[in-house]
């Protein structure tokens, strides 16, 4: 099976696939967690895409594309896998049957600009095991803890405000149009991102049930 989750930053895209993942046992790509991974590292790569990404703006086509041709052939895509972050623009979406072969399904997670910079600017999550927290909706039990693994948490550099609303910008101009992309195939699933996680995982999940 293969799926792309779309969604403004912040929607909740990130913790719906991982669920997914689990449930359908195939892998979470997020081209987000492989730049980071390439900035972490401190590669050729990662040092060209760090202001980009600090600042809230869009990796060029090509880096991302390629870093996803590889990403697939790894083991664990096999059964199929859910891309979280990608396409981010007509012109990936375009290009990405190439990349894939056809998608199954594309899920958009709905939530409002307002109820976003709340969201982000809160968020934390755990460098060790990924565990993503909230300070007010969703705090560790000890402050600044990881309850898994007892890591310290860590803010994203690219979720403080100022980041996060242009974010959004970039979302609204040159991400939204691709939602209008896969309606016209016929392969879109709206849902509203905003609830309980449970709930928004069983609607999504059900839909999903008898597909490979
Ligand atoms: P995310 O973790 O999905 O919010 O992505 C974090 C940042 O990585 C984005 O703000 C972009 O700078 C970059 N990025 C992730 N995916 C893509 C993509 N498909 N195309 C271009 N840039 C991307």
């Amino acid at each position: 099976m293969k799926l792309v989750l779309i969604g403004c930053p912040g929607a909740g895209k990130g913790t719906q696939a991982k669920m997914l993942s689990k449930k359908f046992g195939i892998a979470h790509i997020s081209t987000g967690d492989l730049l980071r991974d390439q900035m972490k590292r401190g590669t050729e790569l990662g040092k060209k895409v760090s202001e980009i990404m600090n600042t809230g703006g869009l990796v060029s086509d090509d880096i991302v594309s390629a870093m996803l041709a590889e990403r697939i052939k790894e083991d664990d895509c096999k059964k199929g896998y859910i891309l979280d972050g990608y396409p981010r623009n007509v012109a990936q979406a375009e290009g990405l049957d190439d990349i894939t072969g056809p998608l199954d399904k594309v899920i958009c997670y709905e939530v409002a600009d307002d109820v976003i910079v709340d969201r982000m600017t809160g968020r934390r999550s755990c460098p060790e095991c990924g565990k993503m927290y909230h300070l007010t909706y969703n705090p560790p039990k000890t402050e600044g803890k990881c309850d898994d693994c007892g890591a310290e948490l860590i803010q994203r550099k690219d979720d403080n405000e100022e980041t996060v609303k242009n974010r959004l910008k970039v979302y609204h101009e040159t991400t939204a149009p691709v939602i209008d992309y896969y309606r016209n195939k016929g392969i879109l699933m709206t849902v509203s991102g905003v609830g309980d996680i449970e709930d928004i995982f069983n609607k999504v999940a059900s839909a999903l049930e008898g597909i490979n």
